[in-house]
């Protein structure tokens, strides 16, 4: 491993760019085994070949940039998908409400009853059942 290690001096090496670049050409790779859509076999390679370029890359500071501008875009995407699996984790003790106000979404333990609630974000009163 370690011409491996010499090998990789000075390079870019991996990041979420690239491993989202990888599991692309892996999806696209799937989608061409379906009948017709074999031609996507070749775009698969794309995504493929630019994450090898960016992994033994020296321009690092490009390579930054160019995650950078990813995470952009992902993060948000990321927190979305991650708050609604958390939902989806808590829908055994807790139940989810929207307020009616500002359409915050708001989360009560379970088997309370009837309950008050106050909006976090704007303080709007509110009675459910839990
Ligand atoms: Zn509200």
């Amino acid at each position: 491993m370690n011409w491996f290690r010499n090998f990789m001096m000075g390079r870019y090496g991996s990041d979420k760019l690239n491993i989202a670049l990888l599991i692309s050409s892996i999806i696209l790779t799937l989608i061409a085994k379906l009948p017709k859509l074999g031609i996507i076999a070749y775009i698969s390679y794309i995504p493929l070949i630019l994450c090898i370029f960016r992994m033994f890359s020296r321009d690092i500071n490009r390579r930054i940039q160019e995650n950078n501008k990813f995470l952009k875009y992902y993060n948000p995407i990321e927190r979305w998908i991650k708050g609604k699996f958390n939902m989806i984790k808590g829908l055994k003790t807790y139940k989810y409400f929207k307020c009616p106000n500002c359409k915050q979404t708001v989360r009560v333990p379970r088997g309370k009853g009837r309950v008050n609630i106050i909006c976090p974000k704007c303080s709007t009163k509110f009675t459910q059942n839990t």
